[in-house]
């Protein structure tokens, strides 16, 4: 047949049968979502479901503006994040320029240039991982950051992004704050002041629900007018009146989700500690995850083993760099210590052979 489309697809990791395992290979949250949530489901009536949604979801987009302390008008909410990314990088890298982003980062980025025909670069990122903003050209069709980035698990300050912003009036800079709440610094306080600043939110981390697909972007009212008319132009309704409503609830309980991904970020700290004992290095993280990699042993034993014990982590074999780290998500204080226990096993026995 002719005229058929050939890309490769981006590849999330592997969503098992959940019972009897520790899954942290998708850095989905360690805890339920708020009791507001379940409530908010609870009396939600189904009758309703005969409307369409709200078409600019109004009761979620008034939410995150009150969360944020910023004008309803710069809040666009999507089918998760990665709807709202897709439509930015459909809406603001439209020049022949290439877009910037690094070598090791979400694996998203270089398939939605694929998708939408867009001209990219990756900057291969530091020896400390770390993303060299000033090495940047003078000119560029835009730049995108996963901050902090995923991953390494490292953040930029809100001082860097400024800079950047500073150095590109006239190119948009997307900026993916997926993991901002577990150590990051957030650059919302600067869409007031550059127009060209666009940042994208999920609720699949830090408000525990992945499985109900809501995103959203904050940007300048002219960035907004333009991702709004690219949504319209094709699925108005991203975000399903269930969905609005229960992430309503989620955007209102602001207290248990700093009191859950506290805990996160707290057994984080002891995880990395208990993997410094096993002889692991790891990058210090500012997410709810780690990347970490061992001297002796390769990351394809520790994965195969570790899946053996019903354990799920990622690792990452075509990427070169890293090919030899774990990425291992954050899960409960008991989950971790397991994770630990195992892989000292894996250690031990693996130096006896
Ligand atoms: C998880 C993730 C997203 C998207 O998540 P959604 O579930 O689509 O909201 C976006 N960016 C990064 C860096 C992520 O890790």
């Amino acid at each position: 047949m002719k005229g058929l489309r050939k890309i490769q697809p981006y590849v999330p990791g592997e969503q098992p049968a959940l019972t009897g395992i520790i899954k942290l290979n998708t850095n989905e949250n360690a805890y339920p979502p708020s009791p507001l949530v379940t409530k908010a489901w609870q009396t939600f009536d189904v009758a309703n479901l005969r409307y369409y949604s709200s078409l600019a979801n109004q009761s979620l987009v008034d939410a995150l503006a009150q969360k944020h302390h910023i004008p309803s008008q710069w809040v666009t909410t999507s089918n998760g994040s990665d709807d709202i990314l897709a439509l930015a990088f459909q809406s603001f890298f439209q020049s022949e320029q290439p877009i910037f982003f690094p070598d090791l980062t979400y694996g998203f980025y270089p398939v939605w240039c694929e998708l939408f025909h867009i001209p990219y670069q990756e900057v291969p990122l530091e020896k400390d991982f770390s993303f060299a903003l000033a090495a940047l050209p003078n000119q560029l069709g835009g730049v995108v950051l996963a901050n902090p980035n995923a991953p390494t698990g490292k953040g930029k300050t809100v001082t860097e992004i400024e800079a950047l912003l500073q150095r590109y009036p006239d190119r948009v800079i997307i900026v993916d704050e997926a993991y901002q709440s577990f150590g990051g610094e957030s650059v919302i306080p600067l869409v007031a002041k550059y127009e060209n600043l666009y940042v994208t939110r999920t609720f699949s981390k830090d408000a525990s629900l992945a499985g109900l697909r809501v995103g959203y972007g904050i940007g300048s009212e002219r960035l907004t007018g333009v991702i709004q008319a690219v949504k319209n132009s094709y699925n108005p309704y991203a975000v399903d009146m269930i969905a609005e409503r229960l992430a309503t609830a989620a955007t209102q309980d602001t207290e248990y989700y700093q009191r859950i991904n506290q805990k996160i970020c707290a057994t984080r700290e002891q995880f990395c500690q208990a993997l410094a004992q096993l002889g692991f290095t790891t990058i210090p993280s500012q997410t709810n995850f780690v990347l970490t990699t061992h001297p002796l042993i390769s990351a394809k034993t520790f994965f195969d083993k570790l899946k053996e014990a019903r354990i799920f982590v990622r690792y990452f074999p075509d990427k070169q760099r890293i090919a030899n780290y774990l990425r291992i998500t954050i899960g409960t204080d008991e989950e971790m210590v397991q994770v630990a226990t195992v892989l000292k096993n894996i250690i031990e026995e693996e130096q006896n052979v």
